[in-house]
């Protein structure tokens, strides 16, 4: 595939926001979009595999991967837990034929943009304010208070970045956020 083709998306949000509800609608509808797994030095959840949500790495093996220059991108997203996206994953994806869709954090994907400036699309998922937000980790059930509060203050944080992506879109309604972000794509990718 010529170079000029190899086209990437960039989802990105405060947790919390819908981004991965967003993600696997998307990746549901359209074959031609591939997940980008991510290394992650974090244990998988339950239900979660290796090699298909993230490739599970230890931290020793993931501070080799930095060494070696394996990564486009890496964050410490969360005290002590590492998170990267590897060139050899968008290159894997590209020599399928497809585009990677990488579901990352605000600051990895500030980065990723500013590498792929012409050839990415970055798309900021906005909710609709910080209290609906916080209603929505509670009603998720995932968090302690303690992992709340830092979530809900490092969204407050991530949402001032809002105007540093290609496209916001606040998710008031999932049904209308997912379709506003379908037709983004599908009109950067020429679909
Ligand atoms: P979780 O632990 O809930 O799966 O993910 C935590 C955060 O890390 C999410 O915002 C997710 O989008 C982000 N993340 C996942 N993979 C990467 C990555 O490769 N790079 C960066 N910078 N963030 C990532």
């Amino acid at each position: 595939m010529a170079n000029s083709q190899k086209k990437l998306i960039i989802i990105t949000a405060p947790s919390g926001a819908g981004k991965t509800s967003i993600t696997r609608y998307l990746l549901g509808k359209y074959p031609k979009l591939s997940f980008s797994i991510s290394a992650a030095t974090r244990s998988p959840r339950a239900g979660e595999q290796d090699g298909v949500d993230y490739h599970f790495i230890s931290e020793v093996d993931f501070k080799q991967k930095i060494a070696e220059n394996a990564f486009i991108e890496w964050e410490m997203v969360y005290e002590g837990k590492y998170y990267g996206t590897l060139h050899a994953e968008l290159e894997r994806i590209w020599s399928l034929g497809k585009t990677p869709m990488l579901d990352i954090d605000v600051q990895g994907a500030v980065h990723v943009q500013e590498q792929f400036k012409g050839s990415s699309l970055s798309i900021f998922i906005e909710p609709p304010s910080v209290e609906e937000l916080k209603r929505r980790l509670e009603s998720r059930g995932t968090e302690t208070p303690e992992t709340l509060a830092t979530r809900v203050n490092k969204a407050a944080y991530e949402i001032s970045f809002n105007h540093m992506f290609n496209v916001c879109i606040v998710n008031h309604d999932l049904d209308k956020a997912c379709a506003e972000t379908e037709s983004v794509i599908k009109d950067f990718l020429g679909w």
